[in-house]
């Protein structure tokens, strides 16, 4: 099999015709028209493979693969009766996006034709060549065989002529090399061990679901200016272009009127998105001129996942549609806010609670408080490994930048719940069992059992923040697979909850009641975590030196930020869970390592590129205009007036000059920078370097750059303004 079989998943998507649906069309008559849905699966299957798949997604039992060959049957009839010719297995290699390999239904019918075939075989297990995926050297050429592996629990869906399964990519040794492997095993760690914490409050519940509701943030730009600006086409970002004299100052986009071609824009792409099932519901502009949000109604976190990847594809096909271009990157314009993806999380169980949520009874409060308390746990000990897990070349632009949650995680809890919290904390033991007594609450927190957590109390700095029933990892970049985040998260949370059990039997081992236990071990987390809670300005530089005070991670150096993902606690922490050992995570890092220096070095490519191509040779040629200008007027003037009128030119050409000598010697030095970390063996040392020494480098090009686009005559410019790229729809 050839390595070119394999696309991203956004070259398979085909021009065709739209099809809008008639305003008797409801979303609800045509949403998961193209998904392999319940109802799908009960009228295609037989209603014993039926029961049994379903037991399979409800309750993760194993998949029992009698049944693989009769899913098979029908999903192929279902997808060829929609026009589907070929199938893919449909996966999240450790780059972004997704990938892909499509085969058509048809086999050989040993009479010389063919028929059309799609065996259970095919539908389980298939095994690409997948050696051109990173895989941070876990599988050797020779052994270059991964598996994909079909998740039943993401339905499959057709895109234009394919059937599309969603499946896990696994290495012939059994090694993850995506992420839904390891995200699968998280949520399933989650899951047990929240059920294990809530049986102390509910006996009936059997499941905890982890859900995502993620906020998908995007610039578009016009196709035909972005087809002008090789650096976006190429990276994905400006890498030079001057302040717009108008750019977000008057604040006057946010939540502003949504120009017509980009509402069209959005309506399309919210039905193609409804025909694949997913919720889209909110749609608003963002505070940058040309940035725009939007959000689905949040799902279970695997199928969240899924559906994020396939909208950010197709935000990518329907972009063009409209004569835009769609900028996922999480800082395409400097001096302009950043685009980031909320990631909302929250658990919540099969009787259909949400575990972050308050509720009516002193119970259900309790109940809240020990998830609110252990997640914040989870939190403060793997603080690190949740910048990590967010970090990457691109979202290193917004973190820490004036509009973004900065480089420090910590979380904002909001007045009400700081003041619950507290009270617990500064409460005696003998007060506490008093909450735990039937008569009530000694703690003057009668009205918690009526807590409604105001869910306007909002701190837009916070990069960790509890919005209500939920908390709002806004760190997480535009462009990142959510995943990332989810894994560490869910795992963290599903660790601590662990040990939070753990200690709360061996209180009640010792002839404590139930609740006084709960609530003296939910009194020293809060005492223990409480470095992570913070409610002030997270942009302000006084938070920097308290929170390096109060012992959190303030590593700003993304090849730095990812040790922490090889620090002995985390990899314990994977291991015990089952979700991911020491040789799998070691091999992450060296992907990590590895796409931070490639970025790099494209960027540092391009610009070199460009520099020396488009904008040297235009300021040199203005810089020539300027010269003969000035020898012309010296023939129609006395030297005086001449001097005179002069000066102002004289002093730009040497303007001009300064600008071009430092743009053409430090690109040089920045290739020969290159070719020295280039021969860096080791990926880590690599992209340290790459971090301290290249990236300022572009920077500072940079710097030069802007300042000649002031000065050179605006008609020889080649690439398109900041005013351009933002203000023209
Ligand atoms: P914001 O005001 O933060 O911009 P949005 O309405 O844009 O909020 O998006 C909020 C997201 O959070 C939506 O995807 C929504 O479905 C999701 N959400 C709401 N409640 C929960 C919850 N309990 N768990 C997870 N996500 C949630
Ligand atoms: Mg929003």
């Amino acid at each position: 099999m050839s390595k070119l079989r394999f696309r991203v998943v956004e070259t398979a998507f085909k021009k065709k015709a739209i099809e809008v649906p008639t305003p008797e069309e409801r979303p609800s008559e045509y949403f998961a028209k193209y998904v392999f849905n319940r109802s799908k699966m009960f009228k295609y299957l037989p209603s014993k493979v039926f029961d049994k798949l379903i037991d399979t997604i409800d309750n993760g039992s194993t998949l029992d693969r009698s049944i693989a060959g009769d899913v098979a049957a029908g999903m192929k009839k279902w997808a060829m009766e929609m026009g589907a010719t070929h199938y893919t297995h449909w996966f999240h290699p450790l780059t972004e996006g997704t990938a892909e390999k499509h085969d058509a239904f048809i086999e050989h019918d040993g009479k010389g034709g063919v028929l059309e075939d799609f065996s259970g075989k095919l539908l389980v297990q298939q095994e690409p060549d997948a050696s051109s995926f990173p895989n941070g050297g876990i599988r050797n050429t020779f052994e270059a065989r991964g598996y994909t592996a079909w998740d039943p629990s993401s339905p499959a869906f057709i895109v234009d002529d394919t059937l599309c399964i969603p499946t896990i990519f696994i290495s012939y040794t059994g090694e993850s090399l995506d992420y839904k492997a390891p995200l699968l095993k998280a949520l399933r760690a989650v899951d047990k061990a929240a059920v294990d914490v809530c049986r102390y409050f509910n006996s009936d519940v059997k499941k905890v679901f982890s859900y995502l509701g993620w906020e998908q943030e995007y610039f578009l730009v016009d196709e035909g200016l972005y087809a002008a600006r090789p650096d976006l086409l190429l990276t994905g970002r400006t890498l030079m272009g001057h302040d717009s004299a108008k750019n977000q100052q008057l604040e006057d986009h946010y939540f502003g009127a949504i120009p017509t071609r980009v509402a069209s824009f959005m309506k399309d792409l919210e039905i193609e998105a409804m025909k694949l099932g997913i919720p889209v519901k909110t749609r608003h502009n963002e505070v940058a001129p040309n940035q725009f949000e939007l959000a689905p109604i949040f799902e279970e976190c695997n199928l969240a996942v899924d559906h994020n990847m396939l909208i950010m594809a197709l935000m990518r096909k329907i972009s063009r549609r409209h004569g835009f271009r769609v900028l996922l990157h999480e800082k395409p314009f400097k001096g302009i806010n950043g685009s980031g993806k909320h990631n909302n999380w929250s658990l919540g169980t099969d009787t259909g609670l949400l575990l972050m949520a308050p509720g009516k009874t002193q119970e259900d409060n309790l109940r809240f408080i020990t998830f609110i308390v252990n997640t914040l746990m989870a939190v403060y000990k793997h603080n690190g490994l949740l910048k990590a897990s967010i970090s990457s070349a691109t979202n290193a632009h917004r973190l820490g930048a004036n509009e973004a949650p900065p480089a420090i995680i910590s979380s904002f809890l909001g007045k009400q719940l700081s003041q619950v919290l507290g009270y617990i904390e500064n409460s005696k033991k003998d007060e506490l069992v008093g909450f735990a007594g039937k008569q009530g609450m000694k703690l003057d927190i009668p009205q918690i059992p009526e807590l409604m957590i105001d869910n306007t109390d909002r701190n837009r700095t916070s990069p960790f923040a509890f919005t209500g029933n939920r908390f709002e990892f806004r760190a997480v970049g535009s462009e990142a697979n959510c995943a990332s985040a989810m894994i560490a998260l869910n795992t963290a949370v599903a660790e601590q909850l662990i040990l939070f059990k753990k200690d709360v039997d061996a209180l009640i081992a010792k002839g404590e009641p139930k609740v006084a236990a709960i609530l003296e071990v939910i009194r020293k987390c809060i005492n223990i975590c409480k470095p992570i809670h913070f409610d002030g300005n997270g942009y302000s530089e006084e938070w920097k030196a308290e929170a390096a005070k109060r012992g959190l991670d303030c590593e700003t150096s993304v090849p730095l930020i990812f040790d922490n993902y090889l620090k002995p606690e985390t990899i314990a922490m994977f291991e015990t869970a089952g979700i991911m050992n020491k040789k799998e995570l070691e091999a992450r890092n060296e992907v990590k390592w590895e796409t931070y220096t490639k970025k790099i070095q494209i960027e540092a490519r391009v610009l070199g590129d460009l520099a020396m191509n488009h904008i040297v040779p235009v300021a040199t040629q203005y810089q020539t205009d300027l010269i003969n200008n000035v020898y012309k007027m010296k023939d129609l003037y006395p030297d005086d007036k001449w001097k005179k009128l002069s000066g102002k030119n004289m002093e730009l050409i040497e303007e001009i000059a300064d600008h071009t000598t430092y743009i053409q010697e430090n690109v040089d030095a920045m290739v020969e920078a290159r070719k020295i970390a280039n021969k860096i063996e080791c990926e880590r040392e690599k992209a340290i370097v790459y971090h301290d020494k290249i990236a300022p480098m572009l920077e500072e090009i940079r710097y030069h750059i802007d300042k000649l686009e002031l000065i050179v005559d605006n008609q020889m410019w080649t690439l398109p303004k900041y005013r351009e790229l933002l203000f023209i729809r």
